[in-house]
């Protein structure tokens, strides 16, 4: 469901100062959820979103009923949450990594679409939702294979064939009651998705990852992100701090326009094909 927009005369200008700015150097990608929106993920932060309140990490370690109307919604929107592909934008970015353009990206995204899409240095900040532990033991489990065990506990629950999405791939449930919540089968202990829930820190080990991937790199390309998550901002400041460009794709403000160096407000998937097209081989 990729929307195809010819560039207007004014983001093609930029797309052009963005290559120059960009070329002969090896770029960090940093992502926020722009980039999946025309993979039909929605951007809460996005204009015209619905308003959500995610839940927090409290409530979900401490409510028996918070984490049943959790789990259902999350199964509900499972199913189109995994179905949906990579666009444009994300071969884009696994494109210019295959030519050894780009260092890696680094994702504020769960979706696991930069994977699915070729991408192979990835650093999911706020980790992924294909992907469930255990609270207690620590084993690890395949969503896939979770999402098989929920339906088998809940036989009569129906999975609709067309659900609006929440940003968090999970569905608005009208009813939780009689749900089975899913426990680790090795030690009955409690699941929790491989996520940063609101109000949850990003593993200190993940930021620097993150950070040594910018390290590593002679300029910075943020795409999809407003930048309202302060790790986004942390890292455009370890790029500043080099002097290095840094060039914003972004529809809408974000809180960092007045500190890149060439700011480009258009949808991402476009742009980012623009820019794989035109930047130049390395030599
Ligand atoms: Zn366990």
């Amino acid at each position: 469901m990729t929307t195809v927009t010819e560039l207007d005369a004014a983001a093609t200008d930029a797309v052009a100062a963005a290559v120059a700015a960009l070329a002969g150097r090896r770029i960090a990608i940093l992502t926020g959820a722009g980039v999946s929106t025309d993979s039909g993920i929605p951007d809460y932060r996005g204009r015209g979103a619905p308003v959500r309140t995610p839940m927090t990490v409290e409530q979900f370690l401490s409510s028996d009923s918070a984490r049943r109307r959790y789990w259902v919604g999350s199964h509900l929107g499972w199913k189109a949450f995994a179905a949906a592909e990579p666009n444009g934008g994300h071969q884009a970015l696994a494109h210019l990594e295959a030519r050894g353009l780009a260092s890696g990206v680094v994702t504020q995204n769960v979706d696991g679409l930069h994977v699915r899409a070729g991408s192979r240095r990835v650093v999911e900040l706020h980790g992924t939702m294909r992907r469930v532990f255990c609270t207690h033991c620590g084993q690890v489990f395949d969503r896939r294979d979770l999402a098989q065990r929920v339906e088998a506990d809940n036989p009569w629950i129906q999975v609709p064939e067309n659900v609006a999405l929440g940003p968090d791939g999970d569905v608005l449930p009208e009813s939780s009651d009689g749900f089975v919540v899913p426990a680790c089968s090795v030690c009955g202990g409690m699941l929790k998705p491989d996520v940063v829930f609101f109000g949850e820190f990003i593993p200190a080990e993940k930021f620097r990852e993150a950070e040594q991937l910018v390290q590593g790199s002679e300029a910075l390309l943020i795409a999809g992100s407003s930048l309202v998550v302060n790790s986004g901002i942390r890292l455009l400041e370890r790029a500043r701090r080099r002097r290095l460009p840094v060039v914003i794709v972004n529809r809408g403000e974000t809180r960092a326009d007045s500190r890149a160096t060439v700011k480009i407000d258009a949808g991402t998937s476009e742009v980012l094909r623009a820019l794989a097209d035109s930047l130049p081989s390395a030599s």
